[in-house]
């Protein structure tokens, strides 16, 4: 068996690594880069490997940097299985048809623009197609892929619908255990299930995008945000959450829902203000299986756990003439819009009319990375620019940590620890998904704890 390393190799997007298996090949994921145009188009355009010469795709999550690259491949040619679990094809739907929708808007504005004709990497039919071929798996039942491989998800405990992928690779009279940890989540997230640490690997591919740092508690996060709301009603003012449509604005409601019935935050409306955000909670509530049934507020809805998304404070806008009517609403409100980095999307427009206001709160709930609008209002740069208008920055800036997605440190080291215990005859670990301050930190973590770890670049063949 050899492993060729194409995607979040030495980075954290366009995650996608070729198992080959005899004379079958597999694609671990089929990530887009994501970050700079003029950085990452090149790398998207170059195909990872001939479409045709692929007998099946395996997905371990639904976020665009693991599955954002399919309709391009499936564009391109492929036209064979992909295999996920239900909830990542149900995420899948949603997120890449908004992924098409976003490609075509920014291929007409630079042909608009440039005078030069610029073609979207895929259309919404190369979504359509790339659905017809994603089939969707339970967790833990082993599904075959190709002749003398079957593939296993067990939870990553990451988003909805996340999972590791253990790929039982048989050649000859040997079978060898590959694991793709995939992206691993965190141990007390809402909502979903907990991460499960796969057994008796040979060989481990696994993500390190925190090796280098540890997150707050979740359960801080909550009462953090209790707080944030109760003082900003309290000065008569909105909160404002850019945040991520799929899964932090679920979690987000999850939690003010929670708060809402304890009484810990005053009755103000809430307003999920996304209309992709509208269409993901609709597949969470499509998917309640997978919820974690030792939650105790899962538990306690059992009978309708569609129910933990619904209640009285709480309204989903659709058009944009409802989005821009909440401006002219008076007193106290939440407002969670995307885009979860405020780059683009309905947060811009109530940053423009809220951000002036010093009885506001922008709650920042994500990470924000360099050169986005985001970051600057975590700098409190007191000048913001938006919407092409200069905006002065007056509310209060607040900044939860603990909702995180990935593990930390020691959430990555304990996962690596408990595969490691099941699994005697374990070999190479090689880390992928993290940018080099993360990963040169953990990989010496790990081979000071004994194991074979390796950071390998783009384009690294090894033996597995
Ligand atoms: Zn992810």
């Amino acid at each position: 068996m050899e492993i060729e390393f194409h995607g979040a190799a030495r980075e954290v997007t366009g995650s996608c690594h070729i198992v080959r298996v005899g004379s079958r090949t597999i694609l671990l994921d089929c990530g887009l880069f994501q970050g700079r145009r003029s950085d990452v188009q090149a790398k998207n355009q170059l195909l990872p490997a001939d479409p045709s010469a692929i007998d099946a795709i395996v997905l371990s999550h639904a976020h665009i940097d693991h599955a954002g690259r399919l309709p391009f491949f499936v564009r391109a040619g492929y036209g064979k299985s992909i295999h996920a679990t239900a909830a990542t094809r149900d995420l899948c739907e949603v997120m890449l048809a908004d992924a098409a929708h976003i490609q075509e808007s920014d291929a007409a504005f630079l042909s608009r623009h440039h005078k030069a004709h610029a073609e979207p990497l895929y259309a919404q039919r190369d979504v359509m197609r790339t659905m017809e071929l994603m089939k969707g798996a339970p967790y833990g039942s082993p599904v075959d892929i190709v002749p003398g491989v079957t593939a296993t998800f067990v939870d990553a405990g990451h988003i909805l619908g996340s999972a590791s992928v253990i790929l039982d690779c048989t050649e000859g009279t040997t079978t060898r255990r590959l694991v793709f940890s995939g992206d691993i989540g965190r141990s007390d997230l809402a909502i979903i299930r907990n991460p499960v640490p796969p057994s008796g690997a040979h060989t481990v591919i696994m993500e390190s995008t925190y090796g280098n740092r540890d997150h707050a508690s979740v359960d801080g996060a909550k009462q953090e945000l209790a707080r944030v709301v109760r003082e900003a009603a309290a000065r008569g003012g909105r909160v404002l959450i850019p945040a991520f449509a799929v899964g932090r604005t679920q979690e987000l409601v999850y939690d003010l829902h929670q708060l809402a019935l304890a009484g810990e935050i005053p009755r103000l409306p809430i307003v999920i203000d996304s209309p992709l955000a509208s269409k993901a909670t609709a597949v969470f509530e499509k998917n309640t299986d997978v919820f974690d049934p030792t939650e105790p507020f899962v538990a306690a809805q059992a009978g309708n756990r569609a129910a933990l998304f619904e209640f009285p404070l709480l309204r989903f806008t659709e058009s944009v003439e409802e989005s821009k009517a909440l401006n002219q609403h008076v007193g106290p409100m939440v407002i969670i819009a995307a885009s979860g980095m405020a780059e683009s999307g309905r947060i811009l427009h109530h940053l423009v009319n809220g951000a002036p206001d010093p009885r506001n709160t922008v709650l920042v709930v994500g990470f924000m990375a360099e050169h986005t609008l985001g970051r600057r209002i975590v700098e409190k740069q007191p000048l913001l620019r938006v919407l092409g208008e200069e905006v002065p920055l007056r509310a209060r800036v607040e900044v939860i940590d603990g909702y995180s997605a990935h593990a930390d440190r020691v959430g990555l080291g304990a996962w690596i620890e408990a595969v490691r215990n099941t699994s005697p005859a374990l070999g190479d670990v090689w880390l992928v998904h993290g940018e080099p301050q993360a990963q040169d930190v953990f990989v010496d973590v790990l081979v000071k704890r004994g194991f074979r770890a390796h950071c390998p670049t783009r384009g690294t063949r090894a033996v597995a």
